[in-house]
């Protein structure tokens, strides 16, 4: 099964054709580790999850990396706020990303390298970009100079001549040009402890340098697909690009894959309208982490997707009813089925027309219920909405609010508050036991 995946560099779809034989090599943007994980981030999580599977439906070998951006303005002006230092901070809201991906049957990409890892991979790369003249030092940092990139703003149709207009206008830190980024920003009293010794005078990296050099260091210098959400594509992946090419003088992705944006009720997420969404608020309104996923399954990833409460009871409702379809005996996958769900999803993975083909398969009386169940279990390698074989007890609303709080609490290491939870869960009549998969309850 070849596929065709919508490459945003030239605006159409192509053919995947990895650089290493069947080896894919997948850089995504991570998380910054300051704060709970919103619901828009969280569909670029799944989104790339369900890249990752169709690739591996495909017989291809998947080597994906996503970063964790553990140092940056906003987490250490985070940790100042929650009176942490900047490694408590960044470890405790890992955890909580890391416990919505297992909720949300993400698998764990093979890498999950810290910018804190890679500071020494990212002042070789600002030497040399020093050396051949693509940066400038001023009196608060390392600067890239983006009259020096070829090329650059391609990725977002930039029009540049915007930006020498506004260069007049700035007249900020002595920079060349204004959309001149910072590669590494000097030691300054917010910074307290968090600062790096280099070459070129003592700091921490910009932004989008993390990424570049985790990029390199972990997949070489051209990997074969980078993806993101659409906010990324300027400044942070036109900077990545413009940063990594003058490094290596390659190019530095084949494709570049980009997800559109959650809305709630039509307006866009942000802190200052009060309107995030975290997983755990789905969790503590009575709904599964899973039907999160089926409604990201129900638009494709490149239109823009407006949550509502109705439209995540609907989403829960539907999987509960695809669930019903799942017997207890396993047939044979049907073949033609399985010929059009390679097509739909192999064409820039078409989850919304793939699911209307699972409820094709569902409905159809001519099939028998264990060849549907054959059928609609290979469809979930790519789904991954956890259908089973075995109908899975169903366990009651607060049973799941304690359990996620008491996560939450071990996530902390508050063992004596998951203590009190689970002999609260276990008043209730239910037992939760530790595993490597994280908890699981079973009826007493
Ligand atoms: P950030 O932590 O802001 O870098 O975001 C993490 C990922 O989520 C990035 O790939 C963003 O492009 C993506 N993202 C941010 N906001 C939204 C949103 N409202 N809807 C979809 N994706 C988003
Ligand atoms: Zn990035």
């Amino acid at each position: 099964m070849d596929v065709e995946l919508f490459n945003t560099f030239s605006r159409s779809k192509e053919k995947l054709e990895p650089l290493h034989g069947r080896e894919v090599k997948i850089y995504q943007c991570g998380p910054t580790v300051y704060d709970y994980a919103h619901i828009g981030n969280l569909r670029a999580y799944v989104s790339w999850d369900i890249l990752r599977r169709t690739l591996e439906y495909a017989d291809y070998e998947v080597k994906q990396v996503m970063n964790l951006t553990d140092i940056d303005d906003k987490t250490i002006k985070r940790s100042h706020d929650e009176g942490l230092t900047l490694s408590e901070l960044t470890s405790k809201y890992e955890a909580i990303f890391l416990a919505d991906l297992r909720h949300l049957n993400i698998k764990v990409p093979e890498h999950l390298p810290h910018a804190t890892e890679h500071i020494a991979g990212m002042i070789t790369i600002i030497e040399k970009l020093l050396r051949d003249d693509f940066a400038y030092k001023t009196d608060d940092g390392v600067y890239f100079n983006i009259s020096k990139s070829k090329d650059y703003g391609a990725l977002a149709e930039l029009d540049l001549t915007a930006v020498t207009q506004s260069r007049i206008a700035n007249d900020e830190y002595d920079k060349k040009n204004a959309r001149d980024f910072a590669l590494w920003k000097f030691w300054t009293l917010d910074d307290g402890g968090n600062v790096f010794d280099a070459s070129f005078g003592r700091g921490r990296p910009g932004w989008h340098i993390e990424c570049s050099a985790m990029a390199i260091s972990e997949l070489g210098e051209t990997i074969d697909i980078h993806t993101g959400g659409v906010d990324h594509l300027f400044p942070h992946h036109t900077n990545e690009i413009a940063q990594s090419e003058a490094f290596t003088g390659k190019p530095f992705a084949k494709i570049w894959l980009h997800n559109e944006f959650v809305m709630v009720d039509g307006q866009k997420m942000s802190k200052s309208l009060g309107n995030l969404i975290a997983l755990k608020t789905i969790i503590e309104r009575g709904f599964s982490p899973l039907a999160y996923r089926y409604w990201v399954l129900g638009a494709h990833y490149r239109a823009k997707a407006n949550f509502t409460w109705e439209g995540l009871e609907g989403a829960q409702t539907a999987l509960a009813r695809l669930e019903t379809h799942i017997g207890d005996e396993v047939g044979t996958i049907n073949k033609v089925y399985i010929k059009r769900f390679e097509e739909i999803i192999s064409n820039d993975l078409d989850t919304p027309r793939a699911l209307a083909l699972a409820w094709e398969v569902a409905k159809n009386a001519t099939l028998s219920p264990a060849d549907k169940t054959a059928t609609l279990l290979d469809f979930d390698r790519v789904f991954g909405l956890g259908l089973a074989p075995h109908k899975k007890e169903v366990i009651p609303e607060n049973i799941m609010v304690l359990a996620h709080a008491r996560e939450e609490a071990r996530e902390t290491k508050n063992w004596a508050k998951s203590d009190e939870i689970r002999a609260e869960i276990r008043a209730l009549g239910w037992e939760v036991t530790d595993t490597d998969g994280g908890q699981k309850i079973t009826k007493l």
